[in-house]
């Protein structure tokens, strides 16, 4: 039997509820799967317990059902996949790959978020570190279906990146692409905030021996003042009431046609229509929040 042509996912974090930017990419994810009659997974990216908001999983997921999404499977969380996460980083650690690395936030000031490589050779106990994989001093690209060639020297751009950090919570990188191999996805669309991890991400997928998804990043919304949605402000949760005028409103933003009739039935409905409509080819590259809410 052949596995099936397309699995998407949406991989919420808690550390807040859904806004509308969020809306914006659970909707391209979901219609980009549902275009093709591909699968769409549910996956809760809980890896942060101290960054947690009390009540933002129920919340998401009252949310994602209120808005008429239906998922396939299981609702996965990466906080039931700890074991798979430590293996992983233990055969990483025992294969040179990863190191353990004891630098304080006060080392690492003036190295503009790139990793000057102090611990690389250093021999440092795990214990008490956190962990560092060992990039190449090589480019990654990927052909981003929006966004288009987007390239990163892993060494000169970012250095070495924490898989395990030291308080023992392990890193996104990480969990991510071991869970989208697992889950077979074949197809990742997402926020662009996360354009820059990809290339990381295609190292990872590369060394664990993984085939490389589809990439697709949608633009995000930025306020008037530059700043991106649902990221420096507390956004309240998306209102339950108006799902189907906003369900148009992000299908605007990502360059949708929407039904004549701006009334259209309930949220399932318009999901529906929407998915017979898709065109992926039709999403803009970037987006001001005030373009989103006139188109
Ligand atoms: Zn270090």
């Amino acid at each position: 039997m052949n596995p099936p042509a397309y699995i998407g996912r949406f991989a919420p974090t808690p550390s807040g509820y859904l806004h509308f930017g969020s809306l914006v990419a659970a909707l391209a994810s979901y219609l980009d799967a549902r275009a093709v009659n591909g699968r769409w997974l549910l996956r809760m990216e809980d890896l942060d317990p101290p960054r947690e908001v009390a009540g933002a999983q129920a919340a998401i997921l009252n949310a994602l059902e209120s808005y008429g999404f239906e998922w396939d499977g299981e609702l996965v969380r990466q906080s039931e996949r700890h074991d798979h996460y430590a293996t992983l980083v233990e055969r990483l650690l025992s294969q040179g790959l990863a190191y353990a690395c004891t630098c304080s936030r006060k080392q690492l000031e003036g190295s503009q978020g790139i990793y000057p490589g102090n611990c690389r050779n250093a021999g440092h106990s795990v214990v008490d570190a956190a962990i560092r994989l060992r990039v190449p001093e090589l480019v990654y690209h990927f052909n981003d279906r929006v966004q288009g060639d987007y390239r990163q020297h892993l060494g000169r751009e970012g250095g070495d990146f924490i898989i395990r950090r030291r308080d023992g919570l392990f890193a996104y990188q990480l969990a991510v692409v071991l869970d989208d191999a697992w889950q077979g996805v074949t197809d990742i669309v997402r926020g662009a905030d996360l354009l820059d991890s990809t290339p990381r991400q295609l190292y990872l997928q590369e060394l664990l021996g993984f085939s490389q998804p589809r990439y697709l990043h949608v633009p995000l919304i930025t306020q008037p003042d530059g700043h991106k949605l649902g990221k420096s402000y507390r956004s309240p949760p998306l209102p339950a009431d108006q799902a189907s005028l906003l369900l148009i409103r992000a299908l605007r933003a990502l360059g949708q046609r929407v039904p004549d009739d701006a009334s259209y039935g309930q949220p399932a409905e318009l999901l529906r229509w929407a998915s017979e409509h898709w065109d992926a080819t039709r999403i803009p590259r970037s987006l001001s929040l005030a373009e989103a809410q006139l188109r």
